[in-house]
Order: C-alpha cells, then sequence, then structure tokens
C-alpha cells in the first residue's frame, strides 16, 4: 500500500432528539459526502452510555438517529449504517487507545469540562476517555476524513495525535510487519499505520447556536427544548421555538459586519443561509434592514418546509423498527470485516498475537 484509501467515517449519539443543529453540521454532510466517496456512518450508542441513558431511552434513541439518517438520504446498501456496540472491535482499540492517549491531552478537552461542569470528581471515567472511543471509532477504519460540527475539531486534533504517537512508536514493527505507509513526523519518516485523519468542517452551518443563547452550542442534551429546533418538531413547535427565539431589538443589518455583539442574530441568518443553501450576505441582501417580525416567520416557514418531509419519513419508518434493526444488524456485519481486519493487524503490531 503506498496511501491511504479516501474513507469517510462519522458518528452521532443517540443521546436525544436530533437537533437543527445536528442535521446541518452532520447529517446534510453525510449525504453529501456519499456521492463522491465510501462512507460508514455510525450511531455511537457507547458514547451515550456517558450521560447513563435508561435502556428503553437507548433502544429508542438508536433506532430513531438511524431512521434519521435513512430519512435524511444516506443510503444503507451502498454505504454502512451501524450502531457501535454490535462491532466488539472500536471498544477493544479504544482501550489501545487509552494507552496511547495521556492524560495531559484528554485534560485539555473543551467537552469533558463543558460536560463535567464543576463536579469533575463525580463525573465518569468515560466521560473522560470518550475522545480515545472517537479515536478508535475512526481509526478502526483507518478514515481520511470526518464531517463534523465546529464542537468535534478539537477531539479529531486528538484522533491525529493518537494516530501519530501509535504511528511514531511502533514505526520499526509496523515496517518490519510491511504494514506501513512512509509518513512524515517533522524531520522524521515513519512506518505509518493510522492515517492523518481530516476533519471536514465546511459550510454556514458548522456551530449551530442555541436559540436562547448565542453564545452557546445548541444541543440535542441541553435541558432547554426552547434552546433547539428537534427534527421531529411540529409546524407549530418550530414557529413557536423561532419565535421565543433570543433577539435584540435592532433591524437585520446590511451586510455580517454588522453582527458584532449580536450572535442570536448572526445564529438566525446562518440558519436561514444553511437551509436555503445560501451564504449571510445572500439572506441578507433580502432581509437586511427588516424587523425579527418580517425575519422570524419567514425563517420558520423555511424551516417547516425543509425538515417536515424527513420527520414524515421518519416517523414512516419508524413504524417498522424491524426494517430499521436489519439496517443496522446488516451494516454490522459489513463494518465487523473491515474493523476486524485492523485489529488482526494492531495486535501484531502491538505484540499481542504473533
Ligand atoms: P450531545 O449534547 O449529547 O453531545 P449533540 O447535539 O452535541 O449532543 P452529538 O451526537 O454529540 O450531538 O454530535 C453529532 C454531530 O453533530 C457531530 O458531528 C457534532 O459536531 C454535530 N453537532 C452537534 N451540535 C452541533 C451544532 N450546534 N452545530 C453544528 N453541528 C453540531
Ligand atoms: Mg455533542
Amino acid at each position: 500500500m503506498s496511501s491511504f484509501a479516501p474513507l469517510i467515517f462519522s458518528g452521532v449519539q443517540p443521546t436525544g432528539n436530533l437537533t437543527l443543529g445536528n442535521y446541518l453540521g452532520a447529517i446534510k454532510k453525510f449525504v453529501a459526502l456519499q456521492e463522491t466517496h465510501d462512507c460508514i456512518y455510525c450511531v455511537v450508542d457507547l458514547h451515550a452510555l456517558t450521560i447513563n441513558p435508561s435502556p428503553k431511552e437507548l433502544v429508542n434513541g438508536t433506532r430513531s438517529i438511524a431512521a434519521a439518517f435513512l430519512a435524511a438520504g444516506i443510503d444503507p446498501v451502498k454505504h454502512i449504517v451501524f450502531n457501535q456496540s454490535r462491532v466488539h472491535q472500536h471498544a477493544e482499540l479504544a482501550w489501545v487507545f487509552n494507552c496511547v492517549a495521556r492524560m495531559g491531552w484528554l485534560n485539555r478537552m473543551t467537552q469533558f469540562k463543558e460536560k463535567a461542569g464543576k463536579d469533575r470528581e463525580n463525573a465518569s471515567v468515560g466521560l473522560f476517555a470518550y475522545p480515545a472511543l472517537m479515536a478508535a471509532d475512526i481509526l478502526v477504519y483507518r478514515a481520511t476524513h470526518v464531517p463534523v460540527g465546529d464542537d468535534q475539531k478539537q477531539h479529531l486534533e486528538l484522533t491525529r495525535d493518537v494516530a501519530q504517537k501509535f504511528n511514531y512508536d511502533y514505526s520499526d514493527h509496523i515496517g518490519e510487519l510491511g504494514l506501513g505507509v512512509p509518513m512524515e513526523i517533522g524531520e522524521e519518516t515513519v512506518n505509518g499505520y493510522f492515517p492523518m485523519t481530516e476533519p471536514v468542517i465546511e459550510g454556514p452551518a458548522t456551530r449551530i447556536m442555541s436559540l436562547r443563547d448565542g453564545t452557546k452550542k445548541m444541543s440535542k442534551s441541553d435541558p432547554s427544548e426552547l434552546s433547539r429546533i428537534n427534527l421531529t418538531d411540529t409546524a407549530d413547535d418550530i414557529a413557536k421555538k423561532i419565535r421565543k427565539a433570543k433577539t435584540d431589538p435592532e433591524p437585520l443589518p446590511g451586510d455580517s459586519g454588522g453582527f458584532e455583539g449580536r450572535p442570536e442574530a448572526e445564529n438566525l441568518v446562518n440558519i436561514y443561509a444553511a437551509l436555503s443553501e445560501t451564504t449571510k450576505e445572500e439572506v441578507l441582501r433580502e432581509f437586511g434592514g427588516k424587523q425579527f417580525s418580517v425575519f422570524k416567520p419567514a425563517l420558520a416557514d423555511l424551516a417547516v418546509e425543509k425538515l417536515s418531509p424527513i420527520a414524515d419519513e421518519m416517523r414512516r419508518l419508524l413504524d417498522d423498527k424491524g426494517h430499521i434493526d436489519s439496517v443496522l444488524a446488516n451494516g454490522a456485519e459489513r463494518a465487523s470485516v473491515l474493523a476486524e481486519k485492523t485489529m488482526t493487524d494492531v495486535k501484531k503490531i502491538l505484540g499481542l498475537s504473533w
């Protein structure tokens, strides 16, 4: 092998109802990338254990995210769709990466700081080690590109750090086994087994903010329902949440320079741009100088128009749980073959098998 074949991997946690942020920041991109790449899309149920969902919540959440993938247009025949826990190699490689990653690296992760809050002593070890499992999710397929929202950028950097340290530490043995690709690390060339995965963070929707606080990311696990639009919200819910979205008394600015100190206004314009596949400038050409009383109903109409076909299809799919379960089982079978190949190599590289 002389280089890594392009491969897309990404995952979504079954930790609640999917939001507009998940859709615009991640799932919409998953759909677009399947035209040009081989893709693996995963419902990362092991990650969801970090917030201790009830078993029922976990089952329903996993099916619902799988349904959203399919409803949004992901093709589970051409590509691979499955839930993480069915492919045990993710957890196996995560242990290896727990031993590669350093405490100092994980201590810097802002997601852990935000989610653990003030009571760090009481946070689970899983929440702390989350990024090592995420690195394993990606690298067990030796994926080269990962479409994610901006909030996951730091975890992708950690994934690269893990890959680089593994490649560097085991370079000689990787070379002896003939499993490596020549890679530059500073002045040195090493035999790399894992690729330096690139994040794919593009477009106007890389960070959709909470509707209640323009400085906080929209999240499916946020306790406030009014902070987010769910993919499955009714037209009335969407209109109500947008009407109640925090704004300021000024009309919309004429260009994006005018968003200084107005994160809530910028967020709503961003959402409009992402849903209509244009730019903020384009939106402001139409709505600059107008009041929110004009812009908000237009945004609500657009959101309903774009989201309701997906919500309808999700509901239809969730009526046939057997179908969703068979998609996940089939995807897991195909993913397992790829993941097992990597684990067999990794065990040889480490000296766990010979
Ligand atoms: P949780 O609060 O449980 O972490 P989440 O909404 O952050 O939920 P995840 O499952 O952690 O959802 O992330 C799934 C994908 O959605 C990731 O690629 C993540 O970067 C992206 N994403 C999450 N929130 C946003 C957002 N507000 N804007 C853009 N992308 C987002
Ligand atoms: Mg998240």
